[in-house]
């Protein structure tokens, strides 16, 4: 039969309790959320949700082509320019993703010939990245300078270190500043992917590369989404102008994909903007994290102290990590929930995301819904 191998795996799957199931979320959803990438709180923002409909209204539901054709528009540029200002560095570049952004600058950085050193902890996109790009790939120890740098020795011709910011799963952030030194040593070019530090890293939510004093570098190129912080949907690549013209000529993911919908531009512009006028969401997000880190420690659950709006807390088996997080939900609580094969060391976990705009009283019934439900 065809795609018969498809439920073997299927029943692999049922038997090691590890079924995945998609679950409509109601728009008035009664539930505490400490599950979405919301870090700002900006997804519903009316000023966001504005820049949305007019977009929309201004430009139509979609980009109607692709951007070298006709589906770059005013606001597109507008928004490129935007980002690239707030974050210090000559240029951006929008994607209908984070995911094709990390593809193309991954794919376009690393030619054939490039040796690229990829952290062991990296996002799937860039794990794709290094897989569809001509160059080749090493992997190194999770955030390792030293493991960086010896990779690096290895190799005489063009390389480049790629790493997250701050890692999806535990929340941990990669000692940038080290790793750029390990770069600079061997003239390799650093590419980072701050999907989880803009907004809520760097002075005003400028990101981790504004943090570790690498904004505008022309060895830098940093990669984000517009799905989290910024509460819209898209990805963008930002570094030096060279760089960027670059990816315009040479990214498939740039030049073979539908630009970025107007919709998603507009809400994401409207939300930077918001961020610039008020900075002090992002040290709200990162103090919310610390506190909930804090009240689940002194609940006595292990939690990874978190560097930026992400909290995991371990859970003691895959079965456990996912009775534990329905539990919370049955209480009001979303929480998501990590576990094999999402997760690089095998181990199950719940994440927290921080919102900035999580009450005390919310923190509190957060850690007494999670305390209560442990396995
Ligand atoms: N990088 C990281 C670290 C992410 O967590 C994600 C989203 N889960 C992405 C890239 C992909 O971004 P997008 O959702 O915009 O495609």
């Amino acid at each position: 039969m065809a795609f018969g191998w498809i439920d073997e795996q299927a029943e692999l799957r049922r038997r090691a309790g590890l079924v995945r199931t998609l679950r409509p979320r109601p728009s008035n959803s009664p539930l505490l959320d400490l599950a979405s990438n919301d870090y700002l709180g900006l997804a519903r923002h009316p000023e966001v949700t504005d820049g949305a409909a007019r977009a929309a209204r201004d430009w139509g539901g979609g980009a109607t082509g692709s951007r070298l054709v006709t589906g770059t528009t005013e606001l597109h540029t507008e928004l490129e320019r935007e980002l690239a200002d707030f974050c210090g560095v000559e240029a951006a570049l929008v994607f209908s993703s984070g995911y094709a952004a990390n593809l193309a600058a991954v794919t376009a950085l690393a030619p054939h010939g490039t040796l690229i050193v990829s952290d062991a902890g990296n996002h799937a996109s860039l794990i794709d990245g290094c897989r569809l790009a001509r160059g080749t790939t090493q992997v190194v120890a999770h955030a390792d300078p030293d493991a960086v740098r010896k990779a690096l020795g290895t190799h005489d011709g063009a390389a480049v270190t790629v790493s997250d910011t701050v890692f999806s799963v535990d929340g941990d952030a990669a000692p940038l500043a080290d790793l750029a030194a390990s770069c600079r040593e061997h003239g390799a070019g650093l590419l980072v992917d701050d999907a989880h530090g803009f907004g809520v890293l760097g002075t005003g939510g400028r990101g981790a590369a504004e943090g570790a004093g690498l904004a505008g570098a022309d060895d830098v190129v940093v990669t984000l989404t517009l799905s989290k912080s910024l509460g819209s949907q898209g990805g963008a690549v930002l570094g030096p102008a060279r760089v960027i013209d670059h990816l315009v000529n040479a990214a498939r993911t740039f030049i073979f994909d539908t630009g970025l919908a107007p919709a998603a531009a507009g809400a994401a512009l409207a939300a930077l903007r918001l961020l610039r006028r008020e900075p002090e969401r992002a040290a709200r997000a990162r103090a919310v994290a610390g506190e909930l880190h804090a009240r689940l420690t002194a609940a006595g659950l292990e939690a990874v102290r978190p560097d930026a709006a992400v909290v995991s807390v371990r859970a003691p088996s895959p079965e456990d990590a996912v009775r534990w997080a329905a539990d919370c939900r049955a209480a009001g609580l979303a929480v998501g929930c990590f576990r094999p094969p999402s997760v690089p060391d095998g181990i199950s976990r719940l994440r927290l995301t921080a919102r900035a705009d999580l009450s005390e009283g919310q923190i509190e019934r957060a850690v007494r819904v999670i305390g209560e439900t442990r396995p």
